[in-house]
């Protein structure tokens, strides 16, 4: 399956005014992988969150974007993911070397831990709304409910699924999501949810559903996609926004870089790209900062 196969699918069911999200991000997940030399579990929790955080950005609008994050006491000690409603996902674990065997029952209980939180920062055009609940189901996507039921008012129900695909563990990385609109028909909402969880891993269990589409329709069969957002692991990192970072830093601290290392390299947390900064970028900061400290 191509990277270029991430999409985050939408369609309105029409009859109980119910909007339905389908999230495929194997591609993101695997990249994720590569660039932060994540080890199975690692691999699975942060691509569920990018899947999970993939369906929670198309219920945004414009060009804003959703913070997720999880802090736990796990061996994975937390997990940030970043993501665009164009889109675009970055993110990282604390721990990627999370390999334990997981259990039937608590699957994600070991990696994830006894106590920890959630938290959801939605950028909605400049304004920053932040909400955490404490983690009770030890799986992201039972969290994520949680989420949803303690800090939005809209009611919502999701499920979250990793199944593999020949020999690539990561074959199918997937979230759904069902929200009411206006008016929606909240029993059929709750009875649906009830059986999501249950609805996703049979989808993914089954070797035929093979990528989003085929996905969205076994989830809700006849349904029209109204909306098609292709999604993909993407960084905004740069080299000048490195270079701006380290000057925030002050004069004293490059000083201290040029005469103790007289280099220094910057890798970043979201895409593990390293940024070598030479001796002359460290002198070139130096007389811009200088150059400042006149003007002011
Ligand atoms: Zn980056």
């Amino acid at each position: 399956m191509a990277e270029s196969s991430d999409v985050v699918l939408k369609g309105l069911l029409e009859a109980t005014n119910l909007s339905v999200c389908v999230a495929v991000v194997s591609g993101a997940a695997r990249e994720a992988r590569r660039r932060h030399g994540l080890a199975p579990v690692s691999a699975a929790l942060l691509g569920q969150a990018f899947a999970g955080a993939g369906v929670m950005a198309s219920l945004q609008k414009g060009d804003s974007r959703i913070n997720l994050q999880v802090e736990c006491d796990g061996a994975l000690r937390g997990l940030f993911v970043d993501v665009g409603v164009d889109g675009s996902m970055r993110g990282y674990v604390k721990n990627p070397l999370v390999d334990v065997e997981l259990g039937q029952a608590f699957r994600w209980r070991a990696a994830l831990g006894n106590s920890g939180f959630l938290s959801v920062l939605r950028d909605l055009g400049g304004e920053y709304y932040r909400s955490s609940v404490e983690l009770t189901a030890f799986e992201l996507g039972g969290d994520l409910n949680r989420y949803f039921e303690i800090s939005e008012q809209v009611k919502t129900q999701v499920a979250l699924g990793v199944a593999p695909r020949g020999d690539e563990p990561l074959g199918l990385v997937a979230a759904v999501l069902v929200q009411a609109m206006p008016q929606g028909n909240v029993a059929v909402l709750e009875r649906l949810g009830s059986t999501l969880q249950g609805s996703l891993d049979a989808a993914l269990a089954d070797p035929a559903v093979d990528g989003a589409d085929a996905l969205f329709s076994r989830l809700v069969p006849g349904l029209v996609v109204t909306q098609r957002t292709p999604a993909r692991f993407q960084c905004t990192c740069s080299r000048e926004k490195t270079l701006s970072m380290l000057a925030s830093l002050g004069k004293a601290e490059i000083q201290d870089i040029i005469d103790t290392t007289a280099s220094t390299a910057v890798t970043c947390h979201f895409c593990a790209t390293k940024y070598e900064i030479s001796f002359p970028d460290l002198l070139g900061l130096m007389e811009q900062l200088t150059k400042n400290d006149v003007k002011n």
